[in-house]
């Protein structure tokens, strides 16, 4: 691999090449590509007014999958003034029992077509296969389900409190989880009676186009879901958009942080899930290989791509030395590669840039005298953007490594000896999104999740997600929640 560290630490795998595994590649299936992407306007697909397209790719080999329009203001106001239509003629006034079948029907389709959903979201991504078809998908899905059974209850969510729509809606996600972002926003967003412009991150359009094919089928009616593709600037011009009512933000503080800025003062209401530096606290009293396992899948899931990425760790220092063997050893055995192949734990880095920018850190880490542990046995293909899963020792708090989100498959262990010094720890961060805590005894958890800010906690598990759970976090990590009751309050105004 390509990183620069001399001092990276490269242990022996045990038991050999026992882990190898013949290939196993998803078939591409019924799977259908355009060439060329055109926003999705008023139920139809329109051609970029300024005529300009780019190209998106599969990290995993840089082969151009497909072009997509770039969105000028142009293009976003005419998504806009459609969604205000359909609000005003269609979706607002339809009886909400029927605003609930649509959902209902759009998530039956989602269910009937995952399969290449989930092979599309793995080709423009970099995902495993194996969390797109099991993870991705089945939640997209669960998420439709979910706010469609609350179209016509939304009385019964919020009682006595009178909950109306807020208007047109403008989305802007993130490319870690492309379709269940997308899902994350549009179905609350739907069942509450509202319409949406939504903009896709630039390196995965393609499932939230396809999901637009999956609209027509459904016979949604035009303007309700309008999409409009293209990098930062096209986002910029929909938060600017006088006709919008509501912004939801998910992506980078920075961004999040300018968003804030230039919706204040105006009347345009707005929720941000941002970055997270979350924190894992693995107690002496843990069952240890379980722990091992939930910390690793924390942070090498999706490559680290993921907001709530267990990306610190805090043993406490009596059994520290018994669990960076055992996860060292499991680090051994994660099969990087091919994402399309079932057998693959980690994919591809979902572009250049993100891998420069982890690269970027974790040859800081190396410069501020953290101990660099990669695996032995994972040989990186030639093409596409590939990083080692890495493991740091020897970490400081004050180091870079310890205190800025990476969004990446590296993992920084330190220790603690009291559950009050290691709480000290993971609360010392800017952000708080989510944390773990791995211990036996209960009113351990308990006084740690009372003691822990993060939006999520969880106990002897990691990255579990529901739709009828609230999801979202505190100080630099944004606010707002998505999911349950609190994400449907989101998109409705109450009285009080
Ligand atoms: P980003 O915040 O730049 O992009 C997220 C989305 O916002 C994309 O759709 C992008 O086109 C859009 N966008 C960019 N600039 C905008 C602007 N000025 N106004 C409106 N929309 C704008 O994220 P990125 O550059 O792709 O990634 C940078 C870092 O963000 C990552 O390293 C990671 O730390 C973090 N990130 C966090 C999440 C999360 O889920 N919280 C997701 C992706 C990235
Ligand atoms: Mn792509």
């Amino acid at each position: 691999m390509s990183d620069s560290s001399s001092s990276v630490s490269r242990p022996e795998l045990q038991f050999g090449n026992a882990w190898e595994y013949a290939p196993a590649p998803e078939s591409l299936g019924a799977l259908t590509l355009r060439e060329r992407y055109d926003h999705f306007i008023n139920g139809k697909w329109k051609a970029p007014e300024e005529g300009t397209y780019f190209s998106t790719a599969n990290p995993a080999n840089e082969d151009t999958l497909a072009d997509v329009a770039e969105g000028s203001h142009k293009d976003v106001d005419r998504a806009v003034k459609a969604a205000r239509k359909a609000y005003d003629k269609t979706w607002g006034p339809m009886p909400a029992r029927e605003r609930g079948k649509f959902l209902f029907r759009l998530a039956r389709i989602i269910q009937e077509r995952a399969r290449e959903l989930a092979v599309l979201e793995s080709l423009d991504g970099g995902k495993p296969i194996k969390e797109s078809r099991d993870i991705d998908l089945p939640l997209v899905a669960a998420h439709f389900f979910y706010h469609a059974g609350w179209a016509d209850k939304l009385n019964y969510a919020f009682p006595n409190r009178n909950p109306r729509p807020v208007g047109v809606c403008g989305q802007i996600i993130p490319w870690n989880f492309p379709l269940l972002m997308a899902a994350w926003k549009l179905a609350p967003a739907l069942a509450c009676g509202n319409t949406v412009v939504l903009k896709p991150a630039e390196t995965t359009s393609l499932t939230a186009l396809h999901l637009m094919r999956l609209c027509e089928e459904a016979d949604l009616p035009p303007g309700v879901v309008n999409v409009v593709t293209g990098h930062g600037e096209t986002g910029a011009a929909l938060v600017k958009h006088p006709g919008i009512d509501k912004i939801a933000f998910t992506g980078s503080t920075e961004v999040g942080k300018q968003i804030a800025r230039e919706v204040a003062g105006s009347s345009k209401r707005l929720t941000l899930e941002l970055g997270g530096k979350a924190a894992h606290i693995l107690m002496d009293d843990a069952a240890i290989d379980q722990a091992v396992e939930g910390v690793i899948r924390g942070i090498f899931f999706n490559q680290g791509h993921v907001c709530c990425a267990g990306s610190r760790l805090f043993v406490q220092e009596s059994i520290v030395d018994d669990v960076m063997t055992r996860l060292t050893n499991r680090l051994q055995t994660l099969r990087v590669g091919n994402p399309l192949d079932k057998n693959t734990d980690v994919g591809a880095i979902n572009s250049r840039e993100q891998l420069e920018r982890i690269r970027g850190h974790v040859a800081c880490g190396c410069e501020e005298g953290a101990t660099l542990i990669q695996s032995s046995t994972v040989s990186l293909p030639e093409k596409g953007y590939w990083f080692a899963p890495s493991i740091f020792t020897d970490v400081t708090g004050e180091q870079t490594i310890a205190r800025e989100e990476i969004f990446g498959p590296v993992l920084s262990v330190m220790t603690f000896r009291t559950p009050k010094e290691a709480l000290e720890r993971a609360n010392n961060t800017p952000y708080g999104l989510s944390a773990g805590v791995w211990t036996q005894k209960g009113s351990k958890i308990f006084a740690m999740a009372q003691g822990l800010k993060g939006g999520v906690l969880w106990a002897n598990t990691y990255n579990q997600f529901d739709p009828a759970s609230p999801f979202g976090g505190y100080q630099e990590s944004g606010f707002g929640r998505e999911g349950g009751r609190h994400g449907l309050a989101a998109y409705c105004h109450l009285d009080f």
